[in-house]
């Protein structure tokens, strides 16, 4: 981590609702597969973009396809998702819902299905061991991979979030925006949400050509989705919508907002003119998160204090935030109700 937040962010309880299981992995943790895997010869500088370092975000797709070397067995899922848990925990997070694409490895015979029941047994296990934090999962489809692979990765999420009552509340749609187009995998995405699974689309993540993107943000806003990741370029100034943003605020979708991500990322030039200013001015629920707090070196109390003095936010609004977000979880009634008390008997030790 570059710098360590102050202590009311740290004491915070807060809400993680967009973190990328493989690119949450911490330095502790890279450190335990790179001496696991010698042989690939990899090296901290190819898996962590540093302060002060940028990366154009086809640059971190690469950066997650070297972490993708290194987390190719069960034991390595185990592993990381169990630090990734703790190391949340250890932040303050007290509900987190981590989201991951599930892959098979020929050469360790890992398979997608393996992939889910670890992440799971890791979460489960952490919840044994008395970890204090709420665990569940959203299952990940990488849009470079086309129609078939997502709709077979729905039938899998649906079957888990069948069976596992209530850890697997979602889908996710993530990867790299300028691969495929979002209208190829609308049936797939039908599906999951005719099947109660909730959807967590990465949204207008990226300017490129322009009307092939605002067609895409508008069709997969007309599912309606249930959260939004990213959405930087929704909104006219960025070079989206009206429009778009009336759905946005219309259907009340919340944006999971990410800031070192998209500075690091370049999606965004800097924390001033990030679109966190837009929608929190309009009032409309914005969840801050860390997206992927291994890659860009980062933790969640340090992007509230980021949020916070860019935008001039005192404790009591950063309190505010942090209380909106478990409305946007996609968790049940009866876990928002007990995450709500929780945050009331932490509220007179925390703002003081
Ligand atoms: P995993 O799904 O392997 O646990 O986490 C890494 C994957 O998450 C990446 O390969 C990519 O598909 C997705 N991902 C992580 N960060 C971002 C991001 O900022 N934008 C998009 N679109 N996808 C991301």
């Amino acid at each position: 981590m570059d710098t360590k937040a102050d202590i009311f962010y740290r004491e915070l309880p807060k809400v993680e609702l967009h973190a990328h299981l493989n690119g949450s992995v911490s330095f502790k943790t890279m450190e335990k597969l790179i001496s696991r895997k010698p042989h690939l010869n990899i090296e901290h500088s190819m898996t962590a973009i540093r302060s002060g370092q940028q990366r154009t975000l086809e640059e971190c797709f690469q950066v997650f396809k070297v972490v993708h070397q290194l987390v190719n067995t069960e034991e390595d899922i185990l592993m990381v998702a169990k630090d990734v848990i703790n190391e949340f925990a250890e932040d303050g997070v007290k509900y987190l819902e981590l989201r991951s694409t599930p892959r098979e490895e020929t050469k360790t015979g890992l398979t997608k299905r393996r992939y889910i029941e670890t992440v799971l047994e890791a979460i489960r296990q952490c919840q044994n061991e008395g970890v204090d934090i709420d665990v569940r999962f959203l299952v990940a489809v990488d849009r470079r991979n086309g129609s078939d692979v997502a709709m077979e990765t729905v039938k899998l999420a649906e079957e888990f979030m069948l069976s596992t009552d209530g850890l697997v509340v979602g889908l996710d749609l993530s990867g790299d925006p300028t691969v495929g187009h979002g209208r190829d995998l609308l049936p797939a995405l039908h599906r999951a949400k005719s099947s109660g699974l909730k959807l967590a689309l990465h949204l207008s993540e990226k300017l490129f050509q322009v009307p092939s993107q605002l067609e895409e943000s508008e069709l997969l806003l007309s599912l309606p989705p249930d959260r939004i990741g990213h959405g930087t370029f929704l909104h006219p100034n960025m070079g989206g919508a009206q429009r778009l943003v009336d759905q946005v605020v219309k259907h009340n979708i919340p944006l999971e907002l990410c800031l070192t991500s998209n500075i690091k990322g370049q999606t965004v030039s800097c924390y001033s003119k990030h679109h966190f200013q837009y929608w929190y001015q309009l009032g409309h629920p914005s969840v801050i998160c860390t997206d992927d707090k291994g890659v860009f070196c980062t933790d969640l109390s340090q992007e509230y204090q980021l949020a916070a003095s860019t935008f001039g936010l005192s404790h009591e609004d950063v309190w505010k935030l942090s209380v909106q977000a478990v409305d946007c979880t996609f968790a049940p009634d009866h876990v928002k109700h007990r995450l709500k008390r929780r945050w009331e008997d932490f509220k007179p030790h925390v703002l003081r």
